[in-house]
């Protein structure tokens, strides 16, 4: 599903090379579900980054599923990402002004093809996490523990290949942090592949497998 091969990523940094990426290697099987700890500096984001098609290694190569990500330019890089990639981030990133349903329709308008089928899917999802009475809402009248789950329903939207999530939990309190884990397992349990940076050890509990960075290098990989 996805192959990362001698990942390398340095950034320059007042007159200094900073190797972010120092040569990854990485399998993740469908239907994984990983986690990536790490201190901090040590490369989670950049990683993160890397395997969503947003930032691009300066060597190494990353295949996902059948796209060998690596090898195509910007356009087809970014088309790969809206089709087959989902983002999760720890402040939410919902629009105030947009209701919880037009928030989870926001990939759409970025898709090429407009889905008839998306709004019925949408309400569908906010359904199924618990959010089927609050559609209507505007952001600002959920709390926290919702609006992750919301913005969990938007990245699910497109049905991408790949989920990925940085510090889903980051901003929660304990109880909507395990709600939110609670979904990401059942997620899993249904075959979702997903990948997600966090400094919680509970959370990194939940995964199959915990992959630790250290100075752009994988140190341990923990079952
Ligand atoms: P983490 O997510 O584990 O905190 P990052 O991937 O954000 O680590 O950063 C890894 C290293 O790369 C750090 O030393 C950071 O300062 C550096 N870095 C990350 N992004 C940039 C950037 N855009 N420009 C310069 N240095 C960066
Ligand atoms: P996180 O909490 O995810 O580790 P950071 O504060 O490390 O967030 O980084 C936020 C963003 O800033 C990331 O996209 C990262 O690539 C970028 N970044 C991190 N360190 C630097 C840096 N030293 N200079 C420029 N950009 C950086």
């Amino acid at each position: 599903m996805i192959e990362l091969r001698e990942i390398r990523k340095t950034y320059r940094q007042g007159g200094n090379d900073i190797r972010a990426l120092d040569g990854i290697d990485l399998h993740i099987a469908p239907g994984e579900f990983v986690a990536i700890m790490g201190p901090s500096g040590s490369g989670k984001s950049t990683l993160l980054n890397v395997l969503g098609a947003l930032d691009r290694p300066d060597s190494g190569r990353y295949r996902l599923a059948d796209d060998e990500i690596s090898a195509l330019d910007d356009d087809a890089a970014s088309e790969v990402r809206n089709r087959r990639i989902g983002f999760v981030f720890q402040s939410f990133h919902l629009l105030p002004r947009l209701t919880v349903l037009e928030n989870v329709l926001l990939p759409q308008r970025y898709a090429r093809v407009a889905d008839p089928e998306a709004a019925g899917r949408a309400v569908a999802l906010l359904e199924r996490i618990g959010l089927g009475e609050r559609t209507g809402h505007l952001p600002g009248q959920l709390s926290g523990g919702q609006l992750q789950r919301a913005a969990i329903a938007r990245a699910l939207l497109n049905r991408p290949a790949l989920l990925l999530a940085d510090e889903p939990t980051g901003n929660l309190d304990s109880k909507s942090a395990a709600d939110v884990l609670a979904l990401l397992k059942e997620l899993h349990a249904g075959g979702q592949t997903l990948v997600l940076v966090t400094h919680d050890p509970a959370i990194a509990a939940g995964a199959q497998r915990t992959i630790h960075l250290r100075d752009g290098r994988i140190d341990e990989v923990a079952a």
